[in-house]
This record gives structure tokens, sequence and C-alpha cells, in this order.
């Protein structure tokens, strides 16, 4: 309930937030969903499609423009799950891949925060393309999906820094969500390059790479660079949602066709993580026997 509370407080600041969107103003014209349905919940079991893939922390239904436009839509953000996740993966990845002096930035609550603001933020943006090319969503077609995610996750990011500047958000410090939103770009691309998440991940990997946002040094081991992440964000804002905006099919393949790679390098990186154990997804342990029944 305490974390449900707190989630409805930022869910208040999405129209200011809109406003205040790094991008022209003739893309930020709509209003985002104001029925924000927020909460934290502790998943107690999980069965059938759900159960059968990859463990989701998070969700943000329904997909439909048209009913978000209206009536926005309903989040949750599975809190157990996400401990479990950060626990078993993220602080591994971090002693991995992160240097040292940045370890400390990568904690649970930013892991949760880059979460829960990533569902938010799909309330942020464009829903309808600026030049009658319909929704986004039928402008960009097969690319659509990537695009949206990895809108969601950078404009949490931006949302997340817009808070801490407002201090709305109390939690930790801007070097902590960037770090554990480097840390989880390695967690979330070894779920493959081929799903939407994982292009978007990539897509964002190689943008930051290329700005400089964070450094590799000679042990393989990343750091963040906050000026530069803080320019990359805003312009990665702006880039992807003038693409949306433009219903722009052509700059999205290219954005994805051009960065949505997983580069020799990280290749390797990765490798690591695998060589040292570290799962890529948890297990439900749970039904009548876990409960003693
Ligand atoms: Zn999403």
């Amino acid at each position: 309930m305490a974390w449900s509370e707190k989630l409805a407080k930022y869910a208040a600041y999405l129209p200011e937030l809109q406003k205040g969107l790094p991008v022209n103003k003739k893309y930020k014209k709509e209003i985002p969903g104001s029925d924000a349905d927020l909460n934290a919940y502790d998943v107690i079991y999980v069965s059938g499609h759900a159960n059968s893939g990859g463990k989701t922390i998070a969700i943000n239904l329904p997909n439909d423009e048209q009913v978000q436009l209206e009536k926005g839509t309903r989040r949750l953000q599975l809190k157990n799950a996400m401990r479990a996740k950060y626990d078993a993966i993220m602080q591994p990845i971090a002693q991995t891949l992160i240097v040292p002096e940045q370890r400390k930035n990568v904690t649970f609550n930013a892991f949760f925060a880059n979460t829960m603001f990533h569902e938010v933020a799909h309330g942020l943006g464009i829903k309808n393309t600026i030049n009658d090319k319909g929704t986004v969503r039928q402008a960009l077609k097969e690319h659509a999906s990537a695009l949206e995610e990895g809108k969601a996750d950078i404009l949490g990011l931006y949302m997340i820094s817009q808070l801490l500047e407002k201090k709305s958000i109390t939690e930790g410090e801007l070097a902590d969500y960037y770090t554990t939103f480097l840390a989880g770009i390695f967690r979330s691309v070894r779920f493959g390059a081929s799903s939407a998440h994982g292009k978007a991940n990539m897509v964002r990997f190689n943008y930051f790479a290329d700005k400089n946002a964070f450094t590799r040094n000679e042990q393989g081991l990343y750091a963040v660079n906050m000026e530069n992440m803080a320019k990359a964000v805003d312009s990665l804002s702006s880039l992807i949602l003038t693409i949306q905006g433009n219903g722009d099919y052509e700059g999205v393949h290219k954005l994805v066709n051009d960065s949505g790679i997983i580069g020799e390098v990280l290749a390797q990186d990765l490798a690591k993580l695998e060589a040292g154990n570290v799962p890529v997804d948890i297990v439900f342990e749970q039904g009548k026997k876990v409960l003693g029944l």
C-alpha cells in the first residue's frame, strides 16, 4: 500500500511532464491519459503463457491507443519479482560489468523506479502522427513496438531526472538511476535482440556509445559519464518522438537496422555473464507444495 501511494503521487505529474518533453511543441500536443492507475503488487501465482517465457516485472495495458487516450491504462509493478531479479541478476551484472566505484549506484530503489517510470512513460508523448498518417502504430508498422518500448525507457529516465529536480523523488541521486539503467541494458539484452524490448535496448546502447554517455575501460568495465548521459537522454527522446510524430517509417527502419544489433565487444562482455553463471531470468517456486497444502 505504501508503494502504491508513492506511485499515485508521480502519476499526477504526467500533464506537466508532457509539456516539458525535450522536443518541438508540435510533437507534444496530446494530453496524457489522466486516469492513471498505478499500483505495486506481490506476485503470488503465475501460470500459462505468463509463466512460459520471460517473467514480467511490470504490466501496462491495454495497448490500444484509442482506449489509452480515452481511459488511460492500468499499470502493475510486481515488486517481489523485481526484488528477485535485482538480487539474482542485477547485482552480479554490476559486479561483472560496472567499474567498482559506480557499483554502489546500482540500487534496488533505482531498478524499481526505472521500471515503474518506463510504464508511466508509455502514457507520455504522441499516439497519432501529426501529418495524417494515422496512428503512430499504423505508420511505423513492424517497428512500432520496438520504438514505443525505446520511448518508454528513455522518457522514464527523463521523468526521473525532472522529478528529482522538483524534489518529488527524494530517494537516491541521478547517478543511481543512470548507472542502474546501464546495468539494466545488459540484463534486458540477454533476452535476445530480436524482441521489441531487445531491439530497443540495442538501439539505445549503441546510441549512448555514440554520444559517449558511458565509457568502457581496458578491463571491460563500464562507467556512466553523467553529463553526456543527460544530453543523450534528451537528444534520443527528441529523436524518437520526432520519428513517431512524423510516422517516419524509413527513419525508424534505418535506426533499427543500423543500431539494433549487438556488436562484437558487447557480445564478449555478455559472454562473461554467461561464464559467471549469472542467470538470464528467474523461475517461480510456487503452488500447493510451496504453500504446504
Ligand atoms: Zn513497455
